[in-house]
Parts: structure tokens; C-alpha cells; sequence
């Protein structure tokens, strides 16, 4: 549900004010970010049509009720992505066999671990790192640092803003969450109160802070705490649409998990057909295809969890990857594929991971085949992906309330939200480097991941956010823990359309 004077406050971040007639009911609901993005959507094609019409432009600025439900009327009657259906094949022509290839992945020098003191560097980057991204907040400026409170000795009832780390949370007697919240200067200690009917938004929001995530608060002193009346997250500003100049698709592919009994290689081995045009039904959406990116979980592995030798096909870890590699020995040429390790992977096993080895990669090589860290921030004409695996996600999941294994997208949107890969520390093995490469200090068009095996797809501030599932069979393991995976569907997005259709490859 869209709180409406939440949405007056983001809107004037854009200089968009909503008109005194907009009722509640009509904003019930629609999500807040896609309707956010939308207003902000029309209001930049009337700037870019305003120069040759009237002032369309100008009308944008103000909304009233009727717009609103105009707006509300066509994000509701958006197509989603279908999967396609079988017709004719004609004969196969690549379309973008023809198009230069410019791409380029960000590669950050993998930390190794040298001494305690990186602990704290770590964490000191972390917050360096994001006070800088909220710094950019306008209309708000924050304290240089904690300690400064007490050094200019504040009395209570003084407004102030800080930022730091959560490095406690805790629910107090009377029922209100007390988080500490720290620097390299000192702590400080912020009250969200637990009252009805009075800002339980706030109250709600502090329920899913997490421990190690940087945020900033603004709030009252009442010594010794400061009482909180706003959180704000480092989240991205609307990412606009891009336009590109060449016409290419990019497929996304997570968690084959070659060498278990449960691999659906018969249909990926479709998959790779039809990428070849080699299929019946329709080949334009294969024909565009440029990228492939695999985001982790290549193989199974051996003793990633107790008895996994039962569900394995292949027992040699070494013929697990000669499996995978064989496979991609038929994709063209043309196509380039980046493929990242998972936590399932034959590599270290602390984020960031490194890219395999060649006692993995063995003889192949394949020059439009580009081996890479986990995660990777890969630019492909002009088009910017994050593709991290997503083992963090288990410890999100569980640690924020309202996520679900169903919604992978949400608890992804969740990281994006406060521009962390992996928040959550110790909630997954991570490496403390003195740089903190796990901070999303740049907003991707398309933040990619896998391993929850369930696609998924929103869209939040203009960032696509996707999981690209799986191409295992529902396990033993899932089915205990009430997981449905969605194996063998794989998104595709195109640049023109700036969309995903989904492929369908379930049944073949
Ligand atoms: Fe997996
Ligand atoms: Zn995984």
C-alpha cells in the first residue's frame, strides 16, 4: 500500500507535486516504486516532446486524482513478459552475428585477508563508502560524524542526522526498537517508537534493518538517545531508460548445477539449440541473442551438503565442469557468454570469489568465452549488468520480515535498497579486504542473480531487478523446505524493447 504522504515526499524529490484532491483509495494499491517510476517516465517524454508541442511538459508538474488514476489504469494494463509460442521456423539468420561487440567487466582485485586491522578498515570503507551515496540526499546534511554530538555538547530536543553502521538491534521493554548505530567516532543510540496509529511506516521499516548495513537517521536528541522520526536508505535515484544504439538481446542463465541427477540437460541442451536456430518455432528472439551470462552454480560439486554423493551423476568434480564446457562448445561464435562462479562452484569459497582456475578450465578455450569473479559488473553496448550469484539472499531472506524464497526480486530489491551485495555479515562467508567490493557503489540497468532457483522479476527505480532461476530439478532438499523452483525458463532482454520475454524451455 502507497502511504500518500510518503508519495507527495518522493515526488517533490523530483520537483513533482501531487494536487490536494488525490484520495488514499486510489493509491491503495499499486506499488509505490512502479508508480514512481511511471509519473517520472511521462513527465520525461513530455520534457522531450516539449520542445515542438506545447507545454505538456509544464501540466506534468502538478498531478491531480484524474491523472493518477489514468496512470495507475496503464501500469496495470502493461503486457507482461510470455513466453513464446511454437510457429513456422524459417530459415535461422542471426541478426546480430553482424554488430561489434563492446564490452567490458569491471574487474576488482580480489582481497586477501592479512591482518585483524583489515576488520576494521573493512567496515570503515563500507561506511565511507555509502555516507558518500547519502550525502548526495538533497535537502539534507548530515553530521561529519557521531562523535560531533557530543563534542558541541547538543541538548535534547535538538533535530539532527547521522549516519552509521547497525551494529545492535534490540526491541526494548516498552516495546520500541533500539538500534546502535556506529562510526569510527562512537555510537549512538536511536529509538523508533512502537506507537499506534502514529508513524508505524517508521516502526515497520526499523523492523527490517539489519545488522551491518549502513543507513542514515534523522531524529530528535533526548539524551541519551536520539528518538528517530526517519530512515533513509542509500537507494538509488530512478535510473531512466536507456536508448541504445545497436538492436541486441542478452540471455541470463543461473544455477545448471552440471553433474547432479537432477540437471535438466535435455533441455538445456534445447536451449542450446535453439540459440543456434536449430529449433522449431520462432528463431527473431534467438537471432538477437549477443550476450549470455551465467551467474554462478556451474556444477553441483562434491560435499556441498551431507549425502550430496546420492544425488550426484557425476561423482569426479574435474568431468562435472568438462560436462559444462563441452556444452558450450556449440554456441557461436558470435555470442559472448561470461560465466561466474556460485557458492556451489569449484573455487574459494568467501565472496569476492575468483574466477575458476585452469585446474577447472582445463584445455577449453573458447575465445568469445570470458571466465569471471563472482560478481561482476559487466557493460555490453552500452547496456550495465551486476551479476552477482546471491548466496547472501538466504541470510536476507531470514533476517528481514515479508521476504520469501517466492519472491526472489523482493529480497533483491532489498540489497539494491541499501546498495549491498551481501549486508549481512557473517550471514555468508565474505573475504574483509581493506576494500569493501561488495558495496553496488554503481546502479546497474539490470541487477542479476540466481541461486533461490525461482525466476523473478521487478522493477525498482528504473533498475531491472532479475533472478534467472535454474536448470536443476526441484531436489529432496527443496521440497522439504517448501521451495518451488521454476527450472528452464530463461529471460532474455532486449535493448529496443527494453524488455525480458521469457523462454520457455520447461517441456521440449
Ligand atoms: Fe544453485
Ligand atoms: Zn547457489
Amino acid at each position: 500500500m502507497v502511504d500518500l504522504k510518503h508519495l507527495v515526499k518522493k515526488l517533490s524529490q523530483f520537483k513533482i507535486l501531487l494536487a490536494s484532491d488525490i484520495k488514499q483509495e486510489t493509491i491503495n494499491d499499486i506499488d509505490e516504486n512502479s508508480l514512481i517510476q511511471k509519473i517520472i517516465e511521462l513527465r520525461n517524454v513530455a520534457i522531450e516532446n516539449s520542445s515542438t508541442e506545447n507545454n505538456n511538459a509544464k501540466k506534468l508538474e502538478l498531478l491531480k486524482n484524474d491523472d493518477i488514476e489514468r496512470i495507475i489504469y496503464s501500469i496495470k494494463n502493461e503486457k507482461l513478459p510470455r513466453p513464446i509460442q511454437s510457429s513456422i521456423a524459417g530459415e535461422f539468420r542471426s541478426e546480430v552475428a553482424g554488430i561489434e561487440e563492446k564490452f567490458s567487466v569491471d574487474e576488482k582485485e580480489i582481497p586477501k585477508v592479512t591482518s585483524i586491522d583489515d576488520f576494521t578498515k573493512y567496515f570503515k570503507n563500507r561506511l565511507e563508502k555509502i555516507k558518500r551515496i547519502l550525502d548526495k540526499k538533497p535537502s539534507i546534511s548530515f553530521l561529519n560524524n557521531i562523535e560531533e554530538m557530543q563534542k558541541n555538547k547538543y541538548l535534547s530536543g535538538r533535530e539532527i542526522a547521522i549516519v552509521g553502521i547497525v551494529s545492535k538491534k534490540i526491541i526494548t521493554k516498552n516495546g520500541n526498537i533500539m538500534v546502535e548505530l556506529e562510526d569510527e567516532t562512537d555510537i549512538a543510540k536511536v529509538i523508533f517508537m512502537n506507537k499506534q496509529g502514529m508513524n508505524t511506516n517508521l516502526f515497520k521499516d526499523a523492523e527490517k534493518l539489519v545488522n551491518d548495513e549502513v543507513i542514515g537517521v534523522k531524529g530528535k536528541i533526548s539524551n541519551p538517545f536520539i528518538i528517530a522520526n526517519e530512515i533513509m536508505w542509500p537507494e538509488p535515484v530512478i535510473k531512466l531508460k536507456k536508448n541504445f544504439e545497436d538492436d541486441f538481446s542478452v540471455a541470463f542463465i543461473s544455477d545448471i548445477h552440471a553433474g547432479s541427477k537432477l540437471f535438466m540437460e535435455k533441455n538445456f541442451q534445447h536451449m542450446l539449440k535453439w540459440i543456434n536456430g536449430k529449433t522449431d518455432g520462432n528463431t527473431e528472439i534467438a537471432g538477437k541473442i549477443k550476450y549470455i551470462v551465467i551467474a554462478g552454480d556451474i556444477a553441483d560439486g562434491i560435499g556441498i551438503y551431507p549425502n550430496q554423493d546420492k544425488d550426484l551423476q557425476i561423482q569426479d568434480i574435474y568431468q562435472q565442469y568438462s560436462l559444462f564446457f563441452n556444452m558450450l562448445e556449440s554456441i557461436p561464435d558470435y555470442i559472448h557468454v561470461f560465466v561466474m562462479p556460485g557458492n556451489h562452484d569449484a573455487t574459494q569459497r568467501a565472496e569476492p570469489q575468483p574466477p575458476f582456475d585452469s585446474t577447472i578450465i582445463k584445455d577449453f578455450k573458447k575465445t568469445n568465452v570470458h571466465i569471471i569473479q563472482n560478481p561482476s559488473y559487466i557493460t555490453m553496448n552500452g547496456l550495465e549488468v551486476l551479476s552477482y550469484h546471491g548466496t547472501s539472499l538466504d541470510s536476507v531472506i531470514a533476517a528481514i520480515p515479508g521476504l520469501t524464497y517466492s519472491r526472489p526480486e523482493i529480497a533483491m530489491q532489498e540489497l539494491l535498497k541499501r546498495r549491498h551485495l551481501s549486508p549481512i555479515y557473517g550471514g555468508n562467508i565474505i573475504v574483509p579486504g581493506i576494500k569493501d567490493n561488495l558495496v553496488i557503489d554503481k546502479t546497474p540497468d539490470i541487477l542479476h542473480m540466481g541461486h533461490i532457483h525461482k525466476n523473478g522479476l521487478v522493477n525498482y527505480h528504473g533498475v531491472k531487478i532479475l533472478n534467472s532461476g535454474t536448470w536443476q530439478a526441484k531436489t529432496e532438499f527443496q521440497i522439504k523446505q517448501g521451495h518451488i523452483p521454476t527450472p528452464c525458463k530463461m529471460p532474455v532482454f532486449n535493448s529496443k524493447t527494453d524488455r525480458f520475454t521469457i523462454i520457455d524451455f520447461a517441456i521440449s
